[in-house]
């Protein structure tokens, strides 16, 4: 049972294979339930241990660069690596889960690379990705009071992202994975930016706190941003679409417009159309937004 303490060790990304391998293979070799249940048990109070090690020991989190606010934690190199792992193994309930999300990081892992390292979004320009957002939609700076997000900036890449979303089970807690931009041409010669990379995820965040839903979004979004009416709510990727969006409406006449590669084929009214939307998309989340909302991690 030792092993499961080793990912306080962690700190590369083979590391994290290896240990994602051998708690595998540790599980496997338990032969009655009532070990594997206990097994759980023991992998979950570790997980919740080194977040709470992670979130909560300020010294080490100033030593290793970390940065926790009410309005966002934001959760650097080995341990963006240990509190990736340690939210998706709490994610574990029975013998099946355990089974599905080993499965879900080894295939998840085997995309990370840790070499050609491009460009990825810094904490200044989280700082002012969240100014820019607070600045056009004001009642966005309560809404992430009343919610945890979780902003891990890791040390590779990935393959198949530039950064991904997830969402806690209550949709009340939120993480962001910051990986560097998976090819540099993209982010030399099209103009695909860290910034709208974020903004892009965030949006992520205002859909699922408006409908409660994965992979999802509201009605309103192909009744009132009509520059998409040939959306249905059978289009999949909609909301995709929907990020976008709140990503185009944040950056839209800032400085940083040219961050957004969608921004020119939007004209002024259509622009305008996106800014109103969501301006009401962000009141009608935070009127909904209990005030004693509990911050999780
Ligand atoms: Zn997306």
């Amino acid at each position: 049972m030792d092993f499961i303490d080793e990912i306080y060790e962690i700190n590369t990304v083979s590391k994290m294979k290896i240990y994602i391998d051998t708690i595998d293979i540790e599980f496997d070799l338990l032969t009655t339930i009532d070990e594997k249940k206990k097994y759980i048990k023991e992998l979950k109070e570790t997980c919740f241990n080194v977040l709470a090690y992670i979130m909560m020991d300020m010294d080490l989190t100033l030593a290793n660069g970390n940065i926790v606010t009410n309005e966002y934690n934001i959760i650097k190199n080995k341990n963006a690596f240990q509190c990736f792992l340690a939210n998706y193994l709490l994610n574990i309930e029975t013998i099946d889960d355990f089974n599905v999300i080993i499965g879900f990081l080894k295939e998840k892992l085997s995309n990370f690379k840790t070499k050609n390292k491009t460009s990825r979004i810094t904490e200044e320009e989280i700082e002012l990705c969240f100014k820019l957002i607070i600045n056009k939609f004001p009642e966005f700076e309560s809404i992430l009071n009343k919610i945890g997000i979780n902003i891990l900036l890791f040390n590779a890449s990935h393959k198949l992202y530039n950064s991904e979303c997830t969402h806690s089970v209550d949709f009340n807690s939120f993480q962001i994975e910051s990986y560097y931009l998976k090819n540099n041409d993209e982010y030399k010669n099209k103009g695909v930016n860290p910034i709208y990379v974020f903004l892009h995820e965030v949006g992520h965040i205002v859909c699922w706190l408006r409908t409660r839903q994965k992979d999802t979004f509201p009605e309103s979004f192909i009744k009132e941003a009509i520059m998409y009416s040939g959306l249905t709510s059978d289009n999949k990727d909609a909301y995709e679409v929907y990020a976008d969006s709140f990503s185009i409406a944040v950056l839209h006449d800032s400085k940083f417009s040219q961050y957004n590669p969608f921004q020119k084929y939007y004209n002024a009214h259509d622009n305008e159309l996106l800014e109103k939307y969501f301006r009401k998309e962000i009141k009608e989340i935070n009127n909904k937004l209990p005030v004693n909302n509990i911050k999780t991690f």
